[in-house]
């Protein structure tokens, strides 16, 4: 069985004090959910995520990092150092990133190496334009961005791995995929992922949803058997949205 993981993307929202009342307001409203619960916070939130999510099955997630170790790289966050506050996922390759930083499929891939040989988990974003989907070629895109964000990566690591696919024409905009088409890309992905490492892995993957995915649709694509979870912009900012997301994940 894989995991099922809901988790919120806050972008560039909220201050530390707001993170830390959140999190104790929606402690109780997922006290006890059967799936995992992530929330990816600004960096300067972190460390007060990590500590109001202590002794809870909540989990705190970067939204970035630097593909280097440590260096001169002015304004850049490392691995080394999300891992040494408690964080314990980091999405990467989020297509606000590729769109406005200048992020490609080798970097997002030098970013997941470094994530996973510092022990972080990541959320690996993928998923086609809307002129993409309209001249058919959504299967190649995927694909090849799947590709090229594991290449290098182990049998081993690939238990630590979370892919995401996000069409960019649903991000923000509140056109959510149906869920016959989340549930074909994710499991294009599924069968990417299966040329590339086997059925035992791509079997026990966790591939998210993401794209306008809220309150009142999220049960019916997360009903869809190639979809384990959801990565949730807009609606993992107010616990009561956000609570029934995770309840509809069970
Ligand atoms: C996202 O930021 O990953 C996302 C899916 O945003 P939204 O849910 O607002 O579309």
């Amino acid at each position: 069985m894989r995991k099922t993981i809901i988790a919120g993307n806050w972008k560039m929202n909220k201050t530390p004090s707001e993170t830390t009342d959140f999190i104790k307001a929606l402690i109780p409203l997922v006290d006890g959910a059967r799936c995992e619960v992530v929330l990816g916070v600004p960096f300067v939130c972190l460390q007060n995520a990590v500590e109001a999510v202590k002794g809870t099955a909540v989990k705190i997630s970067a939204q970035n990092i630097h593909f280097e170790e440590n260096g001169a790289y002015t304004g850049e966050i490392s691995a080394k150092m999300l891992c040494d506050i408690g964080v314990e996922y980091v999405i990467i390759g989020h297509s606000e990133r590729r769109q406005y930083f200048a992020e490609t499929d080798v970097t997002v891939n030098k970013k997941v190496l470094k994530a996973l040989e510092n022990g972080l988990k990541p959320i690996i974003c993928v998923g086609e334009h809307l002129s993409q989907r309209e001249q058919g070629i959504t299967e190649e895109i995927v694909s090849m961005q799947t590709k090229v964000a594991l290449c290098g990566v182990s049998v081993d690591d690939m238990k630590n791995v979370v892919i995401a696919y996000e069409p960019v024409w649903a991000i923000g905009t509140g056109k959510t995929a149906t869920s016959d088409q989340a549930d074909e890309v994710c499991g294009i992905i599924r069968r990417v992922v299966a040329d590339m490492y086997g059925n035992d892995v791509a079997d026990g993957l966790t591939i998210q949803y993401g794209g306008s995915m809220n309150a009142k649709n999220a049960a019916e694509l997360l009903l869809k058997d190639n979809v384990d979870g959801g990565l949730i912009g807009g609606a993992s900012l107010k616990t009561e949205d956000f609570s029934i997301i995770v309840h509809a994940a069970e």
